[in-house]
């Protein structure tokens, strides 16, 4: 049910779709390498054809800074290790090496624009950074899903759109169902909520908010599109940067564009919304992140016209989704994708499918976590990781890397 016009058009029409494998905790690392593999075999996933045709997954490796706040990269380089994923360990001469456009000073702490020392240099050299060749973009995120939309109907799945949902029904303690704006009524035995940033009003609705540790709220996000210096062939010569040191990441975009997002810096202000009624154009937000960026790429302009996107991520109190049951049996959640869960979805969908038969089947999740094993990775991952009853997570970003 959707009460969009199509599939994909909620935040994942807005999604920067890069796929990446640094993640703050080493479950978070394992789950996006669980992904990784289905954007690689998409056609082999989908099993059908789109006639729109299927999205293309565009390998350009990612360029991680090492951050004193990432602690150096070195939880990161360990669960790489762990999962037998090669990386490269750059010096100064070795990022260079690989993008020679990059200013690779120092400019941390991230600042605003108006602060005076703005655009100044704190330290000689930023310190190192590590480059996975096993990561990249998709195409258009819209597109894969719709792909999985057809993949979906082909295996009997029906999809409606325009299809507002204004009550989750309950019968006997269970959810029973959902009902439409249209006054339609819908019976179902399950009902997941997978709403976006418009989670925690589903989750209302089901009256099982007050049984979560861990919540949802939606915020507001600026990613800049900016032309790149003439010089530079970005689509070729440019890569996918994550950069805690200038608060940035960035990407390849068509027309020798650079997509630059944020990742978070405290000295932002975090602008949580209702996710229906919320400021759609570009702020002060889009030159901050324009301007660092331009710390780091040698010639790129700040350009007068602003271009790019503004959505809105569904952020957990820790920056880690929920995939769980409720406190509401049949009623379930894949929410709080906090920014950075596009990459995992072929792989959370099997997993909540996993999840929700063992539920159904009278095992009990909250007390025994499902051990849920990743095929392609050969392990076992431990669903309470993403449990709504955890703790706040202290291992996690509390950012965009999750
Ligand atoms: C700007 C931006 C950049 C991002 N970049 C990346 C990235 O580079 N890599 C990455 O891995 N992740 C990224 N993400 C995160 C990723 O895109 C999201 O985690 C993912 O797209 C969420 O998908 P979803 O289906 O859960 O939510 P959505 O795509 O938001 O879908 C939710 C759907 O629910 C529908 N809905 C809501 N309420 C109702 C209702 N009452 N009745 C009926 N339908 C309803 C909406 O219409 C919507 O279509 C980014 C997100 C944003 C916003």
């Amino acid at each position: 049910m959707d009460k969009l016009s199509s599939a994909g058009y909620g935040s994942t029409a807005g999604s920067c779709a890069v796929i990446r494998l640094h993640y703050s905790t080493p479950d978070g690392v394992a789950m996006a390498r669980a992904g990784y593999h289905y954007w690689i075999n998409w056609p082999e996933y989908l099993e059908v054809e789109d006639e729109l045709g299927p999205v293309t997954y565009i390998n350009t490796g990612c360029l991680v800074m090492k951050t004193a706040h990432n602690k150096y990269l070195k939880n990161v380089m360990a669960s790489l290790d762990n999962l037998g994923v090669e990386y490269e360990e750059l010096d100064i001469a070795g990022i260079k090496k690989k993008v020679p456009f990059l200013d690779t000073r120092k400019y941390f702490p991230v600042k605003l624009p108006d602060d005076p020392d703005f655009g100044e240099p704190t330290g000689e050299a930023v310190a190192g950074a590590i480059f996975v060749s096993e990561s990249g973009y998709i195409s258009d995120p819209q597109l894969s899903t719709h792909n999985l939309q057809r993949a979906a109907e082909a295996k009997g799945g029906e999809f409606m759109f325009n299809a507002e949902v204004v009550d989750i029904r309950k019968k006997e303690g269970r959810a029973a169902g959902i009902t439409l704006k249209d006054g339609n009524q819908i019976d179902a035995p399950i009902v997941v909520n997978v709403a976006g940033p418009h989670s925690y009003i589903i989750n209302r609705m089901a009256g099982v908010e007050e049984d979560m540790k861990i919540k949802t709220r939606a915020l507001r996000q600026e990613v800049c599109h900016v032309p790149a210096p003439e010089d530079i062939d970005y689509q070729r010569d440019g890569t996918i940067i994550s950069d805690g040191d200038i608060g940035c990441y960035s990407r390849p975009e068509t027309g020798n564009h650079i997509l630059v997002g944020s990742e978070d810096p405290e000295c932002d202000e975090r602008e949580y919304v209702d996710p229906d009624n919320y400021d759609t154009s570009f702020t002060k937000q889009w030159t901050a992140q324009a301007m660092r960026e331009a710390q780091r790429i040698e010639g790129l302009r700040v350009p007068n016209q602003m271009q790019g996107v503004v959505d809105l991520y569904d952020v957990t109190d820790d920056w880690i989704p929920i995939y769980d049951k409720s406190g509401l049996p049949g009623f379930y959640m894949a929410i709080g994708t906090s920014g950075n869960q596009y990459k995992n979805a072929p792989v959370v969908g099997v997993m909540i499918a996993e999840l929700i038969k063992k539920v159904e089947a009278g095992h009990d999740h909250d007390k025994d976590p499902l051990q849920f094993f990743m095929k392609y990775t050969e392990r076992s991952f431990n669903v309470g990781f993403y449990s709504r009853l955890r703790e706040i997570n202290p291992d996690s970003s509390f950012s965009v890397i999750g």
